[in-house]
């Protein structure tokens, strides 16, 4: 069966086929690290997550690529306000991103990149977009005019004229077009920066996408994903570059999950309303997390709601419920030996085979269908209930159910599901992950109160705070312990 995608490009579903044969490249867009991932950007990582498992499955070679943007205005307003060096806050919250993610049972990145690490290689795009005629400098500015490109537009449906009768773009007197945006941003006083032929500043956003997708894939690429807030300008302006600098498309399959709305709105600070990864688990199992999100197509907005998590509890237990009584009718022993001698043993015809076959085909034609997880998931669910009217407490310690139960553990994990996340509580591992950066914090903090800028102090003692630990100061200096729901 042929899996389809919705390509946010042509706007309809398309039969997935690979560029490379067998080889699916996908590029994801990943955070500005300047704070803890939340719940929104949960449901958007976990999609990707569940995403690469099924290709997986399927039968590619996945090579997934994510960059960290670690360098950005927001990047440099906060580590201003802590009086941090930019590098120590991105660090940071790159090493929380990624151990959150693990955490929620994510597979880890075959790829991960720092924006920082590739200054050179984007001064060259730019470079060759320039030399295209793609883009013009101005005063240690350089910005890309879209006028030149003729298909500017076609991935968000706007056209140039209704980007600036909106008011979608950045006003900016020195750009030629008001739709034009920046590729090289000129270094104001006091922000990191960096050399450059058109002296000291810092890469714009759009241009790190497009030359770390060129860096490691040489080439157009199949998936290029992102929230639906990335599609404009952010995939649209990617777009634009890598034809100017490369004459090449930049993906051939866009996609963009919607977002996570908490009381019906944006998440924001000022809202009340956002809540990180680590508040959620700290009264949420991570599969209970995952299975929540996987009841709502990757495409249509989802509220979050404790009456949804409850659900999602419930159904949870429903599974483990299932999961022990065919263990127990198993007496244990779940493995069945793959060898070919033991499978063709197997009664093809036994009910539960009938009822795995059945369960089978409809998951993957769920998931054929633009990765539709609700069905998919239903699928699992009705395996449970027919199982049970089939019989299986008690008495059937059979190869076939065996057999069954390790393919519906398979299933299972294509949604990220793993038998062993079924019952984790989270834990951080501090000690292991970043307690090296929590060291350099805290050294920060004590030098803020030695100079009794006791503002900074507390935004540093907030910040770790957040992240799970409880800071006290004794005599001999501030010793950090982990809270104990935290653990
Ligand atoms: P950010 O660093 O916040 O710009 O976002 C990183 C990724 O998370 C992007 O792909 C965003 O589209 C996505 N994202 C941001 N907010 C949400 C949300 N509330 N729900 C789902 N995805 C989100
Ligand atoms: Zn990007």
């Amino acid at each position: 069966m042929a899996l389809n995608i919705f390509n946010t490009l042509s706007r309809k579903k398309e039969e997935f086929i690979p560029l490379k044969r067998n080889f699916a490249q996908i590029y994801v867009c990943g955070l500005t690290v300047y704070d803890f991932m939340h719940i929104g950007h949960a449901r958007t990582y976990l999609f990707w997550d569940v995403l690469r498992r099924y290709l997986d499955f399927k039968g590619y070679d996945v090579l997934v690529v994510i960059n960290n943007t670690d360098i950005e205005d927001k990047i440099i307003a906060r580590s201003n306000e802590l009086k941090i060096d930019f590098r120590l806050l991105a660090d940071f919250y790159t090493e929380a991103f990624y151990s959150d993610l693990k955490t929620l049972g994510a597979l880890p990145y075959c790829i991960t990149c720092n924006a920082t690490d590739y200054i050179p290689e984007m001064i060259e795009t730019i470079e060759l977009i320039l030399k295209n005629g793609f883009g013009y400098e101005i005063d240690g500015d350089v910005f890309y005019s879209v006028e030149k490109f003729s298909d500017y537009g076609k991935l968000s449906g706007f056209s140039v004229d209704e980007l600036v009768a909106g008011a979608r773009v950045e006003v900016n007197e020195r750009k030629r077009h008001p739709a034009d945006f920046t590729l090289w941003k000129s270094a104001k006083p006091g922000e990191p920066s960096w050399d450059s032929p058109w002296g000291k500043g810092r890469p714009g956003w759009h241009i790190e996408c497009s030359t770390m997708a060129y860096h490691f894939f040489g080439g157009t690429y199949d998936i290029k994903g992102g929230g639906i807030d990335n599609l404009f300008p952010h995939h649209e302006n990617e777009i634009a570059q890598t034809f100017a600098a490369y004459g090449i498309p930049l993906a051939k399959y866009f996609m963009h999950p919607e977002h996570l709305l908490v009381d019906g709105a944006k998440m924001s600070k000022s809202l009340g309303n956002f809540i990180t990864v680590r508040e959620l688990l700290k009264d949420w199992k991570p599969a209970e997390v995952r299975l929540y999100f996987l009841q709502t197509h990757y495409r249509t907005q989802m509220n979050f709601t404790k009456e949804g998590m409850n659900a999602s509890r419930e159904a949870l237990e429903r599974i483990s419920h299932f999961r022990s009584v065919v263990l127990n009718a198993l007496k244990g022993e779940k493995e069945i030996g793959l060898d070919i001698k033991s499978l063709s043993l197997l009664k093809n015809d036994a009910p539960i085979m009938n009822l795995l076959r059945k369960t089978k085909e409809s998951f993957i034609s769920a998931m054929d269908d633009d990765f539709n997880t609700p069905r998919a998931l239903a699928t699992l669910f009705d395996f449970i209930s027919e199982s049970y009217k089939i019989g299986i407490d008690g008495s059937q310690d059979s190869e076939e159910l065996r057999y069954a139960f390790n393919e519906f553990d398979r299933l299972m994990s294509i949604l990220g599901l793993e038998s062993d996340l079924l019952l984790t509580k989270a834990t951080f591992n501090w000690e292991n992950d970043f307690s090296k950066l929590v060291d350099i914090l805290l050294k920060h903090r004590a030098e803020a109160r030695m100079r009794r800028d006791f503002k900074t102090a507390d935004l540093i003692r907030e910040m770790l705070n957040q992240a799970g630990l409880v800071l006290e100061d004794t005599a001999s200096g501030t010793r950090w312990i982990i809270r104990e729901e935290s653990r």
